[in-house]
């Protein structure tokens, strides 16, 4: 579903991701971790092309993200085609961004009636049972403000949900959460992997990795320096630099 290849990315001088290879399979979850400052955050933005790259490509179910060959050189893609690709690459982000002058209904309904031109009917629809798929129905009518962290994100999620897309990328999606709220966010994220959504999540959260990942994948200084299953990277990794970080992270 997603294949990246050598892709290399800089701000300025600071050479941020060195020549990345990932694939993820359809149906498949995908857990990075990494210090801060690894270039995660980079990498997920890569693939939606919130942030452009230098070289290298990334493809997702089949379609090049950013640049595609015309005449065997790579031209960037059009702003049309890059609106149609981050259609079907839902992201959801540490800071849930809602609207917080519309409802959480609206904040649902509001790009598939723009983007997807669906009715509002429609769109009332698809909001309303995605609502109960992450347990907040009766807050369809309420304003974020009113709302826990771990609610905000659930709706965000569910906004994300909304546009159908491909592939979901998570973000330290409850890293800004309180303690308590982290877990219904986890949960909701754990039924969306068992039911194949194709999902790339960093995240701090080792019981989720170990739970639900089908492969973590380990970064450090812009490089992946180790992938495996979850049994493997936990238990017995090969490099240095894995143990190093798990024995922070892991009390
Ligand atoms: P992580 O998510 O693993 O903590 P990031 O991808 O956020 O890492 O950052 C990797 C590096 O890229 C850091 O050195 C960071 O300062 C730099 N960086 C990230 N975003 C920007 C930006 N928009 N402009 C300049 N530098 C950036
Ligand atoms: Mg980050």
């Amino acid at each position: 579903m997603i294949e990246i290849k050598e892709l290399s990315k800089s701000f300025g001088n600071n050479h941020v991701l060195k020549g990345i290879n990932l694939e993820v399979d359809k149906a498949e979850t995908v857990v990075i971790l990494g210090p801060s400052g690894s270039g995660k955050s980079t990498l997920l933005r890569c693939i939606n092309y919130l942030e452009t790259y230098e070289s290298g490509s990334i493809i997702v179910d089949g379609q090049a993200i950013g640049k595609r060959e015309v005449n065997g050189k790579l031209v960037d893609s059009s702003q049309a085609e890059l609106n149609k690709l981050r259609q079907e690459i839902g992201m959801v982000f540490q800071s849930f961004n809602l609207f917080h002058h519309k409802t959480v209904l609206q904040n649902i309904m509001m790009a598939p009636i723009s983007l997807k031109g669906l009715s509002k009917e429609e769109a009332h629809k698809v909001a309303m049972d995605l609502l109960q798929k992450v347990g907040l129905a009766e807050k369809a009518d309420q304003y974020p403000a009113s709302l826990s962290g771990g609610q905000k994100q659930r709706v965000a999620i569910a906004r994300a949900l909304a546009m159908s897309p491909k592939v979901m990328l998570f973000d330290e999606p409850t890293s800004a959460l309180d303690p308590e709220t982290v877990d219904e966010v986890l949960q909701v994220m754990k039924k969306l992997a068992s039911e194949g959504m194709t999902m790339v999540v960093v995240t701090h959260e080792m019981g989720f990795a170990r739970d639900v990942a089908d492969r973590v994948v380990i970064m450090d200084g812009g490089y992946v320096i180790e992938e495996g299953s979850p049994d493997i990277i936990f238990t017995n990794p090969k490099e240095e630099r894995t143990k190093s970080f798990l024995s922070k992270i892991i009390n």
